[in-house]
């Protein structure tokens, strides 16, 4: 599948102001500074989402909706330090209640810079994925960093780091020079497709 449209339809903090969860739903979730703007505004081959030089921003739950049919969310990045321990808390609850309650969620991006091993934060989010059984991916953002052999280990860290089962998808991306983008598309769509 390939993506033929798509369009911003709201950003929400609570679950009453979600658009009704009459579509199958695809979430990207990271800590903030991860590429997690660049990554969709790459997917969707336009600038959609804001990137920011400024991390730690974002504390709305955005809606985009793809080829009319599938929706995707961008959750708040996690692990910006300079927020307050009530911010933390919120943050916390925020996702929390959306990854849990939200009953046409089908899948999850979990990003992860590989200029650096998974961090505690991402071990935890991927423990949390697993505890609750949620279907996950994962992907590892700005490839174009990273140097011929650190491109080799770069999976094998991410999945020694974060302890993947097999069966768990790594893709290894640039935003920046387009690598496996296309790929990333068009697997998550067909990953959501019944
Ligand atoms: P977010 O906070 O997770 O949404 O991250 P952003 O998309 O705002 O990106 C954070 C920083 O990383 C910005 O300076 C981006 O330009 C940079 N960045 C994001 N993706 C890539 C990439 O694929 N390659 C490179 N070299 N830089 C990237």
């Amino acid at each position: 599948g390939s993506l033929k449209s798509v369009k911003f339809v709201k950003s929400a903090v609570k679950p009453e102001d979600f658009p009704p969860p009459n579509k199958p739903e695809i979430a990207i979730v990271g800590r903030s500074n991860v590429g997690k703007s660049s990554l969709i505004n790459a997917i969707f081959k336009r600038s959609i989402a804001k990137v920011s030089a400024t991390p730690g921003k974002t504390r709305l739950i955005n809606f985009f909706l793809l080829n009319d049919d599938i929706y995707f969310v961008d959750l708040p990045g996690y692990g910006f330090a300079a927020v307050s321990h009530k911010e933390k808390q919120n943050w916390k609850r925020m996702i929390e209640d959306y990854l849990l309650n939200r009953e046409n969620l089908n899948l999850i991006i979990m990003l992860v810079d590989t200029r650096y091993p998974p961090t505690n934060l991402d071990v935890l989010m991927k423990e949390w994925l697993e505890s609750f059984e949620k279907p996950y991916i994962v992907v590892g953002t700005k490839i174009d960093k990273l140097n011929q052999s650190e491109k080799a280990k770069a999976e094998k860290v991410i999945r020694e780091t974060l302890d993947l089962s097999k069966n768990v998808p790594v893709y290894l991306v640039s935003a920046k020079e387009g690598t496996n983008i296309d790929k990333l598309t068009s697997d998550i769509l067909s990953m959501v497709k019944s």
